[in-house]
């Protein structure tokens, strides 16, 4: 199996060998192909299996194949903690530097002026922490409206956090016809039950 099987666009096979990635991990093997024929995930799978790039890689494809509306943000990644968020952000700048696509980083410890202003400007992907992002929503500075690709990431580690309450809050906002991919590395009943609830007719894999 090589990356150029999985269905990604050539510039994106370009960034990851770019990388030295000399092929896909079997996080990415299997979720790939299934996240880019838009169906939802639930993939049981510890960090260090590459699944960052399972996620963004089709994500970015996703987003430059659509059409953008008035550039509201199209994806949401949430993440636990604010070293997670960043690392992600990171991986998206890398494996997305030959697409016009932006993002924004959400999280605490930052002051929330500079993020309102890079939203008022439009942004495709907003990478955050679950308590910033309702905070700049409930603040009425982020539409959600048009948010069609959720990632619920380190979903156990969300339920050590105490975030699910924010997150099933956050799952209310998005358009119900969204597609829903979610990370976790075990998954406990609460996590079972969040995915029941929110996502629809999930893939899943266990790695
Ligand atoms: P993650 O599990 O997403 O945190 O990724 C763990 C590390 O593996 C990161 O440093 C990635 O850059 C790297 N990585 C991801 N996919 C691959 C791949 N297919 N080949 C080599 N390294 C990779």
């Amino acid at each position: 199996m090589s990356f150029a099987d999985l269905g990604l666009s050539k510039e994106l096979l370009q960034a990851v060998a770019e990388l030295g990635y000399e092929e896909p991990t079997p996080v990415q093997a299997t979720a790939i192909p299934s996240v880019l024929m838009m169906r939802d995930l639930i993939a049981v799978a510890q960090t260090g299996t590459g699944k960052t790039a399972s996620f963004v890689l089709p994500m970015i494809d996703i987003l430059a194949h659509g059409r953008c509306r008035a550039r509201m943000p199209r994806s949401l990644i949430l993440e636990p903690t604010r070293e997670l968020a960043a690392q992600v952000a990171e991986n998206f700048e890398k494996y997305g530097k030959y697409h016009k696509l932006s993002m924004s980083l959400l999280i605490g410890g930052v002051p929330m002026a500079e993020q309102q202003a890079a939203l008022e400007k439009g942004v495709d992907v907003l990478i955050a922490t679950p308590g910033r992002l309702l905070d700049l929503f409930e603040r009425g500075k982020i539409l959600l409206s048009s948010c069609e690709m959720l990632v619920i990431d380190e979903a156990d580690r969300m339920l050590d956090m105490g975030f699910i309450p924010d997150i099933e809050t956050i799952c209310t906002k998005l358009p119900t016809s969204r597609q829903t991919l979610l990370f976790s590395a075990t998954m406990p009943p609460a996590i079972k039950k969040l995915a029941d609830r929110f996502l629809s007719n999930p893939k899943q894999i266990e790695i």
